[in-house]
């Protein structure tokens, strides 16, 4: 067993009912049970990250807390004995930075079976650069190619466009040969979508509230990232037997939709899990991101942090200006 060591952890806690995050020094000893240590190098910022730091209590229940959803590492020590010390591995999603202790520590201690060793020919940062929001574009990319996608069916719209999840999808379906049309609300944000590969980008009000059941069908297939009224608009746009990957919730988790676009159009709704699902499914997305999937542009364009630039980029998701990805530097 190895000694007890103090590390820096960004750790968030409730102060007279808000919620204040701040460099702390923490042990090892105080991180949970589990069977792999690892030294954290790089961890990603997502959008249930900033609501962890802001105290919602669907995502984190007892403060003090470290969030960090993702981390990348070295193990410093297995238990179980699968993973040698000094193994480069990357953790995202289950509970971590959720109830137990994240990425946005120097160092995290996780059962094994969270652990997935770094795809041949990543760094850490790379694999941070993809992180969460990048596994989630490529589940629901995957989702949309199994159900048939192809880009004869015509343009696919991506909604949040700009975000984390939405930007690594628009260069991925561009990538894939898809015609790709963002829908953003950040019209001084079009050229770089542009870049990343949609050939064009559209702002959210093409997505408002609609009295219609039903709208003219424009897009082959869809990718939504922002759940409640934009998605109900966006399957009325879809045309016969294409399909929307629906991953995301920062417009509302509520759906108020008719069933006319199923029936009508035989239009299908895919619900896209990053987080719970078994990790040889992970595994299988990062293969592909490290290899055929790779995505330069988003790799180019990724921004670096530090601890103390934390709580302005977390509060830019809350407002919904978060820009691509972010990526956290422990050192
Ligand atoms: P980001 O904040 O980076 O991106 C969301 C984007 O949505 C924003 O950049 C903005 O893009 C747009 N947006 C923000 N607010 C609104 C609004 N009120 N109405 C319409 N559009 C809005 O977040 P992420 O990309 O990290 O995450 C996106 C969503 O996906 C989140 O809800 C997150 O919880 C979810 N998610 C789910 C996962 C899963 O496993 N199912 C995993 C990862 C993320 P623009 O300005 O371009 O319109």
């Amino acid at each position: 067993m190895t000694m007890n060591t103090d590390f820096k952890a960004w750790r968030v806690e409730e102060q007279d009912g808000s919620y204040v995050g701040s460099e702390q020094t923490l042990s090892t000893a105080d991180l949970p049970e589990g069977e792999v240590l690892i030294r954290v190098s790089h961890s990603s910022l997502n959008y249930k990250d900033a609501l962890s730091a802001s105290g919602n209590k669907g995502v984190t229940r007892n403060f003090p807390h470290t969030p960090g959803i993702d981390a990348a590492g070295e193990v410093v020590e297995d238990a179980s004995g699968n993973l040698a010390p000094g193994t480069a591995v990357l953790v995202t999603g289950f509970d971590l930075g959720m109830n137990t202790d994240g990425g946005f520590g120097e160092y995290i201690r996780v059962p094994a079976g969270w652990c997935v060793p770094m795809p041949s020919g990543w760094d850490a940062r790379t694999a941070m650069i993809y992180g969460t929001a990048g596994l989630t574009a490529g589940l629901c990319v995957q989702k949309l190619l199994t159900m048939g996608a192809e880009p004869a069916q015509g343009p696919v719209a991506v909604s949040g466009a700009s975000g984390a999840v939405g930007s690594v999808a628009v260069e991925l379906l561009a990538k894939l040969g898809f015609e790709v049309v963002a829908i953003s609300g950040k019209a001084d944000h079009a050229a770089d979508l542009k870049a990343l590969g949609a050939s064009e980008v559209v702002g959210r009000d093409a997505l408002t509230e609609e009295k219609k059941p039903m709208l003219k069908p424009v897009f082959g297939n869809a990718i939504d990232t922002v759940g409640g009224t934009p998605l109900a608009e966006l399957l009325k746009q879809i045309k016969p037997g294409g399909s929307v990957s629906c991953c995301g919730l920062v417009a509302g988790p509520q759906l108020q939709t008719t069933v006319l676009p199923f029936i009508l159009r035989g239009v299908n709704l895919l619900g896209v899990d990053s987080v719970e699902i078994p990790l040889a499914d992970k595994q299988a997305v990062w293969g592909k991101f490290s290899g055929e999937w790779a995505c330069p542009k988003t790799e180019q364009s990724a921004r670096d942090i530090g601890r103390s630039e934390l709580d302005a980029a977390l509060k830019a998701f809350l407002g919904g200006a978060s820009v691509g990805k972010t990526v956290l530097h422990h050192s």
